[in-house]
């Protein structure tokens, strides 16, 4: 195993940001080469707890010369996000300087521009460059896995339709109880590596993607941070890996995924109709039925017709709620799988900002 650091120089003097990189050198050149990393959103710790426990388990296969792919793993993918502490609350979703999505704005280039990535860095700030090093480690794997979380939420996958079902496996490997199919129509990392491939040469535009992946993994809520859940699902990567030929390990009789797969289109994303406390009635995992009560908003509290009552627009299972029991007007609360489309709106890409 091969440990080193990406150092990117701060926008200010005096500050160097440095990543640190494992990589394994796969034995066979038949074998699929692959790129994990976690906590690009900075305060989503469940999948940097994964890779620690993950790296323990590949070091020991790496002892026993069973590592067949190439693996590069990157546990704590944000730096920059990881020191912004704000007011006592690390805020690790969006860059303070410049207010962007730290998961957004990756450059949507051609897999045969890949090297550009690292060129003439001068002309991009530091978390540019930090998404640029990002991107060019990823491309150059077959398969890449990028590890978040959500608020508060089930175990749950953003996939684009181009790699359905063939990620099947990986859902199953890591108990995922939803899979969301994606457009891929956005800047998000996972789906500009898609691009990439996608439009491997200028002009080129390809639907299928054999021998491809790349996911954004959603590993529950970003306070299930525990030993047992990430040595759990540190076992299912490494099943993962087994089944993909990139570990050589006795296949463990892998379950067929046994949870939803439903498109964007069919997720209802719950708002609130206007500011208030939330009582919820029903938590994730849940199965609702069109009509359930799944919210009361106390709009003006203490009045006798001051609360609002949030009902399910269809049947569906509950993926995710917020973990804030405040709502602004028009903030999300829940997101719901359905089985037909939702008749809310919804732009392409991702749901959220
Ligand atoms: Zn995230």
């Amino acid at each position: 195993m091969d440990v080193s650091e990406i150092i990117i120089a701060g926008d200010t003097p005096g500050v160097v940001w440095r990543l640190p990189v494992f990589r394994f050198e796969g034995a066979s050149a038949e074998a699929p080469r692959i790129y994990i990393q976690a906590a690009l959103h900075a305060n989503e710790l469940p999948g940097t707890a994964l890779l620690h426990f993950l790296l323990d388990r590949l070091r020991q296969a790496d002892r026993d010369g069973a590592i067949l792919g190439g693996i590069t793993i990157v546990p704590q993918a944000n730096p920059i996000g990881s020191a912004q502490a704000h007011f006592g609350e690390l805020q690790g979703r969006f860059d303070l300087g410049s207010r962007t999505n730290f998961n957004r704005d990756f450059p949507l280039i051609s897999l045969e521009d890949r090297d550009c990535l690292l060129e003439q860095p001068d002309l991009y700030s530091a978390a540019d460059r930090l998404k640029r090093h990002l991107l060019h480690m990823a491309l150059g794997a077959d398969l890449v896995l990028d590890l978040h979380c959500d608020d508060e939420g089930l175990q749950y996958a953003y996939i684009d339709e181009a790699f359905w079902p063939d990620a099947a496996d990986l859902a199953a490997a890591l108990d995922m109880q939803a899979v969301l199919l994606s457009d891929g129509e956005s800047s998000a990392f996972e789906e500009a590596v898609a691009h990439a491939w996608k439009h491997g040469r200028e002009g080129e535009r390809r639907t299928t993607l054999p021998g491809r992946l790349s996911v954004s993994v959603e590993l529950r809520g970003t306070r299930d941070v525990y030993p047992e859940l990430a040595r759990k699902d540190a076992e299912g990567v490494f099943r993962f890996l087994v089944g993909r030929g990139i570990v050589a390990a006795p296949k463990a009789g892998l379950q067929a995924f046994a949870g939803k797969a439903v498109p964007l289109d069919n997720i209802e994303m719950i708002r609130a109709p206007e500011a208030g406390a939330i009582l919820f009635h029903r938590d994730i995992g849940d199965n609702v039925k069109a009509g359930d009560l799944l919210a009361t908003i106390l709009a003006r509290p203490g009045a006798p017709e001051g609360t609002i009552e949030i009902r399910a627009p269809q049947d569906g299972l509950v993926v995710t709620r917020v973990s804030t029991r405040f709502a602004r007007r028009r903030s999300d609360l829940m997101k719901i799988a359905c089985a037909e489309p939702s008749r809310a709106a919804r732009k392409p890409g991702t749901l959220e900002a």
